[in-house]
């Protein structure tokens, strides 16, 4: 059932996806950016199940990975009061994953939406882990504002990054550990391999941070 909900969801993302991936400041882009037909006005625009345009096919990969994180959150987890929160909050975690691959960007709301879903939820049934948790963001943000000043990640990756140790925090150190970890893990050897074979170019951190997370919750549980 999680699977299928993950795949559900996830369906619905490439049309957001191809929408919201644009410059700073920039307006959701109003149509298709390959066959420049224009997008439905208001709210028809923004839900399209499948690919982000019927110009475009692919969206596998998409609801394979919607129905992945679901699964993996579902088995690790087990039916506890918490999955819910986590399972919801997957949906805008994979948005971020799709609109950083595509243009560096993770963009505040969605960062927003992914910190009350799955933290809202979390401070009611574990009241008693919010100083842990809290701990783990502060660490996180000042660490990676650091980083970020001395080069190499944007201060959406900050913000994600405290986000997303805020939620580790409440599944214990542990968690928050493999979290901060796991992601230099994935996107190390992929810039190494870039600068080997001459190919430098800047790498999204964004989905190496959400898989470092979900990397993090599911190796915490029992
Ligand atoms: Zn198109």
């Amino acid at each position: 059932m999680a699977a299928a909900f993950g795949a559900a969801s996830a369906a619905f993302l490439p049309r957001l996806a191809h929408r919201l991936a644009v410059g700073f400041a920039e307006p959701a882009r109003p149509g298709c950016a390959d066959c420049a037909r224009p997008f439905p006005e208001g709210f028809a625009g923004w839900v399209r199940a499948g690919a982000a345009c019927s110009c475009s096919g692919g969206y596998a990969v998409p609801v394979l990975g919607g129905a992945a994180v679901a699964t993996i959150l579902t088995t690790t987890v087990g039916a506890s009061p918490e999955l819910p929160g986590y399972l919801l909050a997957a949906v805008p975690g994979l948005l971020l994953a799709m609109i950083d691959r595509r243009c560096l960007r993770l963009p505040d709301p969605l960062v927003g939406a992914l910190a009350v879903l799955a933290t809202v939820p979390l401070a009611i049934l574990r009241p008693e882990r919010i100083g842990v948790a809290v701990v783990a963001a502060v660490a996180v943000l000042t660490t990676y504002t650091i980083l970020a000043f001395l080069g190499g990640l944007g201060l959406g990756d900050v913000k994600l990054a405290a986000v997303l140790a805020l939620i580790l925090g409440f599944a214990g150190w542990p968690a928050v550990v493999v979290g901060v970890l796991a992601p230099h893990l994935i996107n190390g050897p992929i810039a190494v391999f870039l600068l080997i074979s001459g190919r430098r170019r800047p790498i999204a951190f964004g989905p190496a941070l959400l898989a470092g997370a979900l990397a993090g919750l599911a190796l915490q549980q029992p």
